[in-house]
């Protein structure tokens, strides 16, 4: 298996980063990551003010997948993702949509698949992938943000056995990934989920002619979901939204009255985030409705 070591990071998505591993269509590749703090946050009340800012959010990486080409489609199946035993989290004013008080680091722990709460609170951990995405065509884009390449996406179903789809805007695809959360709600609202040190598993394939997935996109094993970034929140639902209706009309043979009444009754939009510099909303369809399966 394909190993990319955890000081293999880079802080933005660049078409011109040089790649770290090479991988064939359809390889298993594990991604070693730091957490969203580079690991700088070993302890509870940690001062936030000794951080360097400038190591924030690595992305390991990038893979380079021979055969990809742009136009084509990078389809990264999230096989398996292993947290560390504790993970950190920062609440603190200014950041996120809460009025909080000072600056609050947090240790926490994981215990039988439970994270340690204050006050004898147990939250179940659903892991999943924070940052990921392939380089752009010509911008440089910090991880901070996701967009139409991924990036900071904080969609909390990307979580194992998810897929996601995205796009190939260079040769090699250059897929980078990081920020594992050992869960997150959504909108993330205060600005982080519990942030973990980890491994994340992945199966990548490379796609010909698959103009007709609208990526980001992602395939869980109940959902199909759009996805959208954008600084407005209005704009971003609306965008998700509408590109869940598209792809049901292109993948059966409802009209398009009849994709929107569906969606209105069965369809799911959501905020994923609200804390980045582009928000991300997601629209999410039951499989179990669609008449024509789109395969995963
Ligand atoms: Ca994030
Ligand atoms: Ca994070």
């Amino acid at each position: 298996m394909i190993n990319i070591k955890k000081e293999q990071i880079h802080f933005a998505f660049n078409p011109a980063e040089t790649p770290v591993a090479y991988a064939d269509n359809g390889d298993i590749v594990k991604f070693c990551c730091q957490d969203c703090y580079c690991e700088q946050i070993l302890s509870d009340g940690f001062n936030f003010n000794k951080m360097n800012m400038q190591r924030n959010n690595p992305a390991t990486g990038p893979l380079y997948v021979r055969g990809a080409e742009p136009g084509d489609v990078l389809r990264v199946e999230i096989k398996a993702i292993d947290l560390a035993a504790e993970g950190s989290m920062c609440a603190r004013t200014g950041a996120g949509i809460y009025e909080i008080d000072g600056c609050h680091c947090r240790r926490f722990s994981i215990e039988n698949d439970l994270i340690v709460f204050d006050n004898e609170i147990r939250i179940p951990i659903r892991p999943m992938i924070g940052v990921i995405g392939t380089a752009p065509k010509k911008d440089i884009i910090s991880t901070q943000t996701p967009g139409e390449h991924g990036g900071n996406l904080d969609i909390n179903d990307l979580g194992v056995d998810a897929v996601l789809y995205l796009p190939v805007n260079v040769p090699g695809a250059l897929l980078s990934m990081g920020d594992i959360h050992a869960v997150q709600g959504d909108g993330e609202t205060v600005i982080c989920a519990l942030e973990m040190s980890g491994e994340v598993t992945v199966k990548v394939n490379v796609l010909k002619n698959r103009q007709d997935i609208p990526t980001p996109f992602i395939i869980t094993d109940s959902h199909y979901i759009t996805t959208a970034a954008d600084p407005s929140l209005d704009n971003c639902s609306v965008i998700a939204a509408q590109k869940m209706h598209r792809f049901l009309q292109q993948h059966s043979n409802l009209t398009d009255a009849q994709s929107g009444l569906l969606l209105s009754l069965a369809g799911n939009l959501r905020i994923s985030q609200i804390v980045n510099p582009a928000k991300g909303c997601i629209m999410e369809f039951p499989i179990g409705l669609a008449k024509e399966k789109f395969e995963k």
